[in-house]
């Protein structure tokens, strides 16, 4: 079996060398920040770099790219001042993304802070409609998350709810995240089959469009977000080689947010790429 299979990188070298640098480890996927995590501006990259990049990606048979919105972004904020703001930024960074065929747009639904979770999920759906209108047609990903704080897109359900309120939903997926989703109290780890029926019955398998492929540091339902390299966090290397050989996930774009240097990402790479070339 083969899998899309790639890590998050740094787009400070600019957007051809994140191909380059993903060829060079072994990659056919990837993932990086539109801009600082933080926030912050944006560094337009030029034409002739995006085009460099597309060239990879169509000569390589990539699977999709994911962007990453600033984490800091508060979709669902009480302070409209704030959450204006985000609405803005995401809407530049997704024109931006319009320019590359094969991309993803992956965001943090936000936390509720203090509103409760019905509040938190009308303003994030408030929000997409928003960034959807001043886009043309890059995908959203809502990214599961691990409920930590205050934070919704915890539960199959609240990520259901946030896709039923958005009027252009078409344009709108999924990213699993394994380690959000264990902290999160799912059982990925001990049964994947479950888990994903779980997902195709709550939320609809067609959704699912990218993972976020990461052991954890704590034990399930610990709500913790605190990421580990494969194999050495409670997820376990067996587990994992069962999440990516899963026939829905196999085929989707697998990406590396481990605690890792370029040079450990390749080798999780190649481990992994390894121990599924005989299923
Ligand atoms: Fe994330
Ligand atoms: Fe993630
Ligand atoms: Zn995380």
């Amino acid at each position: 079996m083969k899998i899309n299979i790639g890590c998050h990188l740094s787009v400070s070298g600019g957007y051809t060398n994140m191909g380059k640098t993903a060829l060079s480890i072994g990659a056919n996927t990837f993932q990086f920040f539109t801009r600082n995590p933080r926030g912050g501006g944006i560094k337009l990259p030029s034409d002739e770099d995006i085009s460099g990049l597309i060239k990879i990606m169509e000569e390589n048979n990539f699977a999709p790219i994911i962007a990453h919105a600033p984490y800091t972004f508060n979709p669902c904020a009480a302070d409209e001042g704030i959450r204006d703001y985000t609405k803005r930024t995401m809407a530049e960074d997704l024109r931006l993304l319009d320019k590359i065929p094969n991309v993803l747009y992956n965001f943090h639904p936000g936390s509720h802070v203090s509103q409760g979770v019905d509040v938190g999920i009308a303003k994030t759906v408030d929000t997409l409609n928003d960034i959807l209108k001043n886009s043309e047609r890059t995908m959203v990903l809502i990214e599961t998350m691990a409920g930590k704080g205050s934070e919704i897109g915890k539960t199959f359900e609240e990520i259901k709810a946030i896709i039923d309120g958005v009027e252009n939903s078409d344009r709108v997926g999924v990213c699993l995240d394994t380690c959000h989703i264990h902290d999160g109290g799912y059982k990925i780890a001990e049964n994947v089959d479950s888990v994903i029926e779980e997902f195709d019955r709550i939320i609809g398998i067609d959704r699912l469009k990218a993972i976020h492929l990461n052991d954890s540091k704590n034990p399930l339902g610990a709500k913790k977000d605190r990421h580990e390299t494969i194999g050495n966090g409670h997820l376990s290397l067996d587990s994992i080689i069962k999440i990516i050989s899963h026939p829905v996930i196999s085929k989707l774009p697998i990406c590396l947010e481990t605690p890792n240097e370029l040079d450990g990402y390749a080798k999780e790479i190649a481990l992994l790429k390894d121990a599924v070339s005989n299923i």
